[in-house]
């Protein structure tokens, strides 16, 4: 990370221009402090920062230090100064939405909070109607959701930034407008929530639960947002997948969301995602069961259907037949272009099959001169259709070669494509 002199300048020019707001002044000092620590070589031991900004610092500084509370003192990153302020929750230096546990949703804790009986859906509604902010709220696992016959909380318009609502249920909700900015939402359940005009910048989405909704207008999301760890250490990016007819509507809603925003990375990531979705979808329809439910199931509420025992066998054999060979189908072009997401898979499979080709032309001794290198090169050379008629395969070669002409052909083909559809996009 570069960091002159003029750089650390132009960092207090910065922050001397809001000098009224504390914090980013504070904030600047701490990249700055950082990049001195981490950014050079030549750790310089004094900022440049002139004696009055830093008496005027360490002033603030002990101010806040010295504010006290007058309830809960979680104090949200944006707001320095402002604590929350409300009262306590019993056995919790907190208030009874900054106290991270979930024993607090209890009817009988919260009937000693609120004063009232009321469910954690209504005390939350009577915040946010409130115009309170629920800033680092911790809602893991919070029951607030809906279902069929039942709205799920109102927060509409509701202030969540870097709240916690990991594994809560937040179906059928109405997040519309909210701010869930570097809010954890990680197997959040947000089935037919809706999240238009929401605010999901830095939040993390991982292996959240969506359906059916409608991404008008949400802010912040990107690839990134989705992000989360398999096995603890590699890097993966999904919502849940449990349900592939389901995610597979979800994936195609983002990838629209995203060319939308021209963010073609981010819409291949979607595309892909809902690729496999598909995939999945297809092996589960490979149950030689399901299309025989599905008619039984038909013929039983439609009036007037019958079932015929010997078709719907057929049936179900013929829709087996097709299921397996579409899977078929779907397993090669994920490994040779990633449903045309992947160039470079094409890349890797042309190289592979260029040597696995000339491997073949050297163990047949197919080719006029022998050696492994000869091969190779007239490997590549065929592949490529470049055809210089040095090299020339043996008469009862020539079929193989021009096997791997026309594989040639295809995965450049392929390559092409794939490469054309990331980099300009899906139009
Ligand atoms: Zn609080």
């Amino acid at each position: 990370m570069p960091h002159s002199k003029r750089g650390q300048a132009r960092l207090v020019a910065v922050a001397l221009a809001r000098t009224d707001a504390f914090e980013h002044l504070w904030k600047e000092v701490c990249v700055m402090k950082f990049l001195n620590k981490f950014g050079s070589k030549k750790r310089s031991p004094n900022l440049d920062i002139p004696k009055e900004i830093q008496e005027a610092l360490r002033a603030k500084m002990q101010e806040f230090k010295d504010a006290k509370a007058t309830g809960c003192p979680y104090r949200p990153f944006s707001k320095q100064v402002d604590f929350c302020n409300r009262p306590l929750l019993e056995g919790s230096n907190l208030c009874f939405w900054h106290t991270p546990n979930t024993a607090k949703y209890d009817p009988q804790v919260m009937k000693k909070y609120f004063g009232d009986s009321r469910t954690l859906k209504e005390a939350i509604e009577k915040e946010v109607a409130g115009g309170a902010s629920l800033a680092g709220a911790y809602l893991v696992n919070a029951a607030i959701g809906g279902n069929w016959f039942e709205r799920g909380v109102n927060l509409s318009g509701a202030r969540l930034e870097f709240a916690n609502l990991s594994g809560a249920h937040v179906s059928y909700a109405s997040l519309k407008g909210a701010s869930v900015v570097g809010a954890k939402l990680e197997n959040t359940y947000l089935s037919d929530a809706d999240i238009r005009d929401a605010n999901f910048s830095h939040a993390c989405l991982y292996n959240a639960k969506f359906r059916g909704n409608d991404f008008t207008g949400v802010k912040g999301l990107t690839k990134e947002s989705f992000r989360g760890w398999k096995w603890e250490f590699l890097p993966e990016h999904r919502i849940l997948e449990e349900y592939p007819d389901q995610s597979v509507e979800v994936y195609r809603s983002l990838v629209s969301y995203f060319t939308a925003k021209a963010a073609l990375d981010d819409a291949s990531w979607a595309a892909y995602r809902g690729h496999l979705a598909q995939r999945q979808l297809l092996k589960q329809s490979l149950s030689p069961i399901t299309p025989v439910v599905q008619t039984l199931i038909q013929s039983h509420f439609v009036p007037g259907e019958t079932t015929n025992i010997e078709r719907l066998t057929l049936l179900s054999y013929l829709r087996r037949a097709s299921t397996i060979f579409a899977l078929f189908s779907s397993y090669i072009s994920c490994y040779t272009f990633g449903y045309g997401e992947k160039p470079f898979r094409v890349v890797f499979v042309a190289g592979l099959v260029i040597t696995v080709y000339a491997a073949l032309f050297n163990w047949l001794h197919a080719i006029s001169e022998p050696g492994f290198w000869n091969a190779l090169y007239f490997s590549t050379v065929t592949f490529t259709t470049l055809g210089y008629g040095d090299l020339a395969p043996r008469r009862e070669f020539r079929l193989l070669a021009a096997s791997e002409a026309l594989v040639g052909v295809v995965l450049i083909g392929l390559f092409l494509f794939t490469l054309s559809r990331r980099a300009v996009g899906r139009g």
